[in-house]
């Protein structure tokens, strides 16, 4: 994180800049959904694709998957998703707040806790004790607090031509006569038929398709399937812009190796998947590798660690908190034996040359998209005081993206709007685009200003066009970082942009 930014800050310039937007803001927004603007959309897909560049076309041994988001709901009980995808949901009788116990601040069983009525700074001071669950509400610090509660995280819809509001309506009297129990009975015997789930994770579409995979790729243990896209949970708590929404992108891989194999494997992608972070531009401070605590892993997990990032939100101690973006873990066969368990089909490996039948293990590099877009803004942004051509002191506001997931790579300014000066930034912003270099026009307001704008975009290369292009086809080219200006040949400058995109 940039000691500048700050989550008010962020969201004020996401908003003025076209990188997030409040979804269906004009009709007051929807809770916890967002939508990425001209700036963020960019950024987002630069991410994606660098991911997927990396993860799948520099490699021989990973292969790509699109599943629907629609799935069959027995993948959902075989995953476990369907009985226990669940977070235990608990109310604050003090101020209400409705939070995830295991989210939640930890205080000592039995030891005496301050905190203010309803939660407010001017409220009358009250004291309690924590009970045996051993934490407080995480707004007010009340230890007072509703019995744990079960929540299902998916989303259900219904699938096919019968409506189930329409079956309950039908059978309102039926429902009436019976007790609750077996009311809630009746409508889920009534729902089941049509209930489909959006999928909490893409991970289950790659356990599916194992075996096609494996039947139509010419792959064998050890390699990977990954997939980029949508996933949907019915979150209770969302915070924090994008870092815990709804409705979000994930960036998966399932890597399928031999028993055996596996702890090596989990090893490799835990170091190289927080290298990737800190390649692309993230400072290492910023980043930390939290291995999980024996009783914090899932049932079916044999390690896991996150790849944190230190998140410039307001907590109770101030500014910044460590906050997951990606998580490794070594899932055993577990997916694959339930999968078989369930579908009744064979999901295991038999090894031609060495006649060996195997189960294969899984290591899985689970990252979010939307988390490591607000990771990279967050570290990206600065704050310098710089002095203008008139010996003023000013404030830049720079957005110091990698260029390789820069939204916008090179902006083009004719110095002045005459002479021909136009015509010729625009024919090189074609140029550009053409080079698949995303380029950016702009003629309006002091050379000095569109600067400004530009850094403030996160935009690493600023060229001008002067009356010397005019002369002899040259143009000033300025680095968003250093601010130096160079000038070169309108000739040279694709292959010197995209060199220097590719930072070679
Ligand atoms: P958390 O503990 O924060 O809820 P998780 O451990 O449940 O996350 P995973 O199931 O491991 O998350 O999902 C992999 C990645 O998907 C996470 O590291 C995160 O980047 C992203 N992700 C998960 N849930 C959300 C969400 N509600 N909003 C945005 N991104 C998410």
């Amino acid at each position: 994180m940039s000691t500048k930014a700050t989550m008010e800050k962020i969201v004020s310039l996401s908003k003025r800049r076209g990188f997030i937007f409040q979804s269906s803001e004009i009709y007051g927004g929807l809770k916890a959904s967002y939508d990425y603007g001209p700036l963020g959309v960019e950024l987002k897909k630069n991410i994606k694709e660098t991911w997927w560049r990396d993860m799948v076309h520099s490699r021989e041994d990973i292969v790509g998957l699109d599943c629907s988001i629609l799935m069959h709901s027995d993948v959902w009980k075989a995953s476990g998703h369907l009985a226990g995808f669940s977070d235990p949901l608990v109310d604050c009788k003090n101020c209400k707040e409705r939070f995830r116990a295991d989210k939640a601040p930890l205080a000592e069983a039995g030891s005496e806790i301050k905190y203010r009525e309803g939660g407010k700074s001017d409220g009358k001071k009250l004291t309690g004790t924590v009970d045996e669950r051993g934490y407080v509400c995480p707004v007010c610090a009340c230890p007072d607090l509703s019995a744990e509660r079960q929540f299902n995280l998916m989303f259900r819809t219904s699938l096919g031509p019968v409506d189930p509001l329409q079956e309950i309506a039908n059978a309102a009297e039926e429902l009436a006569a019976l007790d609750p129990k077996g009311r809630m009975q009746k409508l889920s015997e009534i729902m089941k038929p049509s209930a489909v789930y959006l999928r909490p994770e893409t991970a289950q579409g790659m356990f599916v398709n194992f075996k096609n995979i494996l039947d139509s790729s010419r792959v064998k243990p050890p390699f990977g399937i990954a997939q980029v896209g949508k996933s949907y949970r019915n979150e209770i708590t969302t915070s924090n812009l994008t870092f815990r929404t709804c409705e979000f992108e994930q960036m998966e891989m399932e890597f399928f190796v031999k028993p055996g194999s596996d702890e090596e494997w989990y090893t490799y992608w835990r170091d190289a998947r927080l290298e990737w972070y800190i390649n692309l531009g993230i400072k290492p401070e910023n980043l930390r590798l939290r291995e999980h605590e024996v009783s914090e892993l899932a049932h079916y997990a044999k390690a896991c660690s996150d790849i944190e990032y230190f998140f410039p939100f307001e907590t109770q101690n101030g500014v910044g908190e460590w906050g997951e973006l990606e998580g490794i873990a070594n899932r055993t066969d577990y997916d694959l034996k339930k999968h078989t368990e369930y579908s009744g089909k064979d999901l295991s490996y038999f090894n031609s040359e060495t006649k060996e039948r195997y189960v294969p293990y899984v290591i899985e590099p689970a990252a979010g998209a939307d988390r490591a877009a607000l990771a990279f803004l967050c570290d990206a942004y600065d704050e310098e005081t710089v002095v203008s051509p008139k010996g003023k002191e000013e404030t830049r506001t720079v957005l110091r993206f990698d260029p390789k997931i820069a939204p916008i790579k090179a902006a083009v300014f004719p110095l002045v709007k005459r002479d021909g000066m136009p015509e010729v930034a625009h024919k090189i912003v074609q140029d550009l685009q053409k080079a698949g270099i995303n380029s950016f026009y702009d003629q309006s307001g002091a050379v000095g200003r569109r600067y400004r704008r530009m850094d403030e975009a996160g935009t690493p290369f600023c060229i001008t066009v002067d009356s010397e292009t005019l002369e002899n086809e040259t143009i000033t080219i300025r680095d968003r970082d250093t601010m130096a200006q160079e000038r070169i040949s309108v000739n040279g400058l694709v292959s010197e942009l995209i060199k220097r995109i590719r930072d070679e």
